[in-house]
């Protein structure tokens, strides 16, 4: 039956729910303060990637953080200050670690983003942006062998659950990509992944064709959640209340406090990464290129030649560090020997993480009004129209295609 539905939220999250949940026929109202796609969705790699379904804690990541957290190039940094309050968050990921749940993980990840191109390709037709979506496959490379081989477990756990790819040697990545340096002595080229050419320009996409079909999108700020008897009733908002019949919280990063005010704890924390992107390269890629060692894919955007990643846990609230986009313009210039650095433009994001690297995607384990598409760290492009996919199945009391247990909320 036909609902009136709120989607809190206009990342790419939120636009996927809203999109699906309006083909399903329900009257659907966007809420953000901003407008569509400009918070982390702005900015990242987008990167298609359904071979991604290795968490990040896994057996050795752990005895691998002091060398990088020393190492003022590595791919990881924390502001101490801010060390204690994610205790709980770091205390889960490092239970996360253990190889039952890691393979556990993997499984519920790899069904998920198997999915995108598939869920995405109905969205972006409709919006009339079908080449945005392009499917060259990428490269991830290592400048050792032993490097290589130190990442053994990522490769056996992608093989095993279907993930195609080639290893290459040095000759063999510069044939694919001659804009490479020759340090690179090791690559893996992952065949059936993709990429979009503009991660803003896909939200924005679609929620100009959600908006044609219908959609409502409106720009405020939401403070907080009135609550009835049997749940939600109404936003409270910058510009007064909005009354709210079902509600799915797609806030990014600030999903949290949402829950939070729902009475359902999630560890999420905020993330953080960066891009560099050079307008005028002088270097011309054919597919994304990914950094093992540097924990950051190089990704030719239609905007210019873009290189996002690392991680930084600082919080919330504090504003970007300068020295963390410097990092990733020292890669890339140590990666493109030929790269033309400036113009440039520098970005930072907060993924919504999660320590397991599982989103939280499915019904309130309070409310029969509200629903949950958020938490989705690193991966929330590839699995963007998935997650939108399944909402709307559980929205319509339908039963998903695959299971969604492992994406509960109350599962911290
Ligand atoms: C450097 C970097 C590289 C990345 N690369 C990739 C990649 O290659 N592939 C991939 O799949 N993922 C990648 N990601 C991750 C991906 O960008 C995120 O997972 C994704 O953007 C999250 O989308 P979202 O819709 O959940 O959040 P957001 O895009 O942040 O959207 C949430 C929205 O909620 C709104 N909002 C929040 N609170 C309120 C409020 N109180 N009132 C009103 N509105 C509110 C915000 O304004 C925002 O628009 C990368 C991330 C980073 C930082």
């Amino acid at each position: 039956m036909p609902r009136n539905v709120t989607v809190l939220g206009a990342g790419i999250v939120g636009m996927c729910c809203a999109a699906y949940l309006q083909r399903d026929g329900h009257a659907v109202t966007v809420v953000d303060r901003g407008p569509p796609g400009e918070g982390t969705s702005f900015g990242n790699a987008g990167i298609l990637s359904p071979a991604s379904c290795v968490p990040m804690a896994i057996p050795g990541m752990i005895s691998k953080m002091p060398g990088w957290l020393m190492d003022p190039l590595g791919p990881v940094a924390v502001r101490w200050a801010h060390l204690p309050s994610m205790l709980p968050w770091f205390l889960h990921f490092r239970k996360s670690a253990r190889m039952q749940r890691v393979e556990a993980n993997a499984d519920a990840l790899r069904r998920l983003l198997v999915q995108t191109f598939d869920a995405y390709a109905p969205l972006v037709k409709a919006a009339g942006v079908a080449e945005i979506v392009q499917r060259p496959g990428y490269i991830v490379v290592y400048e050792s062998d032993s490097a290589f081989e130190s990442d053994a477990l990522s490769w056996r756990i992608r093989r095993e659950r279907g993930v195609e790819f080639d290893v290459l040697d040095g000759p063999g990545i510069r044939k694919l990509e001659p804009a490479l340096s020759p340090i690179y002595q090791r690559g893996v080229y992952i065949l059936d992944q993709g990429y979009v050419t503009s991660p803003l320009r896909l939200v924005q996409s679609i929620a100009a064709q959600f908006e044609r079909d219908g959609g409502k999108i409106e720009r405020r700020d939401v403070r907080d959640i009135e609550l009835g008897a049997d749940g939600p009733i109404a936003l409270a908002t910058d510009a007064g209340p909005m009354s709210v019949e079902c509600l799915v919280i797609a806030a990014g990063v600030h999903s949290g406090r949402f829950a939070a005010r729902l009475g359902e704890r999630v560890l999420l924390e905020a993330e953080r990464g960066y891009h560099v992107q050079f307008e005028a390269p002088g270097i011309a890629l054919s597919r994304p290129i990914n950094s093992a060692s540097g924990k950051f894919f190089v990704t030719p955007m239609e905007t210019g030649l873009r290189v996002a990643g690392t991680t930084e846990f600082a919080g919330l609230d504090r504003p970007a560090n300068p020295r963390r986009a410097q990092v990733l313009l020292e890669h890339a210039k140590r990666m493109f020997p030929d790269l033309s650095p400036d113009p440039r433009s520098e970005w930072m994001g907060q993924r919504p993480s999660t320590p397991d690297y599982l989103p939280v995607v499915g019904a309130s384990s309070r409310y029969g009004n509200v629903f949950y598409a958020f938490g989705h760290g690193h991966l929330g492009v590839v699995a963007g129209a998935p997650s939108g996919r399944l909402i709307s199945d559980l929205v319509a009391g339908r039963t998903p295609n695959i299971d969604v247990r492992p994406y509960r909320v109350d599962r911290f």
